[in-house]
């Protein structure tokens, strides 16, 4: 094989069908895709994040910058944490990086090689398993229970952890993406704990923290006091900007840990120079000014809303799935009746969905949740419609 074995891992359930889609459009067929959680595609970035990227570029910040992340997006990130859940951050423990795709590059190869292990929870964000594979290590996978919400079964995750060795660490998405499910504080503190005694670096992955319909998270740095800990966020989602390929990797303490980690990310973040400069003094405005970003963000998390409760109560009205109503993020992950449907698994009902009715979303088992498929919901309400009008349709035409 001219290829490296481990280049094997690296594929992306959310694109496989991506070929496909493409040579049914090129056939002049409407395709409808709802795979990719791309929040730009449907709302505008917002107008004064726009505008100072123009700004950024017009004065000529156009320079390679701190492998960190320019100073001033670095001390609006730490600002951010301190107003948002009283995190008190240095900008020196702040990584900016090419989204928070690159932060898990990093913290993969920084930590991971042969025969070292990491904890993820299903369903979990696909890449999530393709770059610890890359890196040589493996998964220990954590159940959520459907039934409660999605709650963490923290008993078999403990179970499992005493039965392993070389955990190096575990990565939480909260809120969840495919699920829209958010972690309680009391199972953020229990898995604190879990992650302290048993010598686990914890992960979390915050990205859709200002897209919660009701209320607020609990960051994991509310409840991490004192142990050594990571938070990933970025300009994707709650900004609306996957473009700017912006993200950031926070590890607020000083123990040992902590120190050779940060250390050993930046190292590898000095190989690709530094992130897109503009970039950065865009997401560095959007950040800071406050009011601007209360209104858009409120805005978008609006348009986001309604667009995923309609998407769950349909899909709930059609018979042959049901889904938990989400409370974040813009994703439906409905559960396929198998036993009223004439699929061998969710590969076959998604990829026929796309060849039948030129609708493309991603099977469930790309999250490691098998019998399930995920609908991101961020099209116009008439696209989503005739989406799910076709769907149904679909499932009718295959029911056993
Ligand atoms: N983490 C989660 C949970 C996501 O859902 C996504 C994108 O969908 C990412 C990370 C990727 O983020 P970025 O665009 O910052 O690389």
């Amino acid at each position: 094989m001219f290829v490296s074995k481990a280049s094997s891992y690296a594929a992306s359930p959310i694109r496989e069908d991506d070929s496909i889609a493409d040579e049914l459009k090129k056939g002049g067929k409407e395709v409808i895709k709802l795979n990719s959680g791309d929040p730009p595609r449907y709302f505008k970035t917002y107008r004064y994040v726009i505008d100072a990227y123009i700004e950024a570029l017009k004065a000529n910040k156009t320079f390679y910058s701190d492998s960190r992340g320019i100073i001033e997006l670095r001390e609006a990130i730490s600002a951010r944490h301190k107003r948002a859940y009283g995190l008190d951050v240095s900008p020196e423990r702040i990584l900016v990086t090419q989204g928070v795709s690159e932060a898990l590059y990093l913290i993969n190869t920084a930590l991971i090689g042969k025969g070292r292990k990491a904890v993820l929870f299903a369903p979990y964000y696909p890449p999530y398993m393709p770059y610890l594979r890359v890196a040589g290590g493996s998964a220990i996978i954590a159940d959520c229970n459907e039934d409660e919400n999605w709650e963490i079964d923290i008993d078999g995750l403990e179970k499992k952890i005493k039965e392993s060795k070389n955990i190096k660490y575990m990565l939480i998405t909260n809120p969840n993406n495919p699920t829209g499910a958010i972690l309680p504080r009391k199972t953020l503190e229990r898995l604190a704990a879990l992650a302290n005694d048993y010598g686990i670096f914890p992960i979390s992955d915050e990205i859709y923290d200002e897209l919660v319909f009701e209320g607020k998270i609990t960051s994991f740095s509310e409840v991490a006091k004192g142990m050594p800990y990571m938070i990933l966020n970025g300009a994707s989602k709650t900004f609306d900007a996957t473009g700017f390929r912006l993200g950031y990797a926070l590890i607020p303490n000083d123990d040992k840990k902590s120190g050779e980690l940060y250390a050993k990310m930046l190292d590898l973040a000095r190989m690709r120079m530094s992130v897109n400069t503009p970039a950065q003094y865009a997401y560095a405005e959007g950040i800071s000014n406050i009011n601007e970003h209360g209104k858009a963000v409120s805005e978008l998390r609006n348009g986001i809303k309604e667009r995923v409760l309609y998407v769950a109560a349909e899909v709930n009205k059609n018979g042959y799935m049901h889904a938990i109503t989400p409370m974040s993020a813009f994703y439906v992950f409905p559960k396929l009746d198998m036993e009223k449907l004439d699929f061998k698994d969710d590969k076959e009902f998604s990829r026929k969905l796309l060849l039948e009715k030129y609708i493309q979303i991603t099977r469930g088992s790309g999250f490691g949740k098998e019998g399930h498929i995920r609908i991101v919901s961020l099209a116009d309400k008439a696209i989503l419609s005739d989406a799910l009008d076709r769907m149904a349709d679909f499932c009718e035409k295959h029911k056993r």
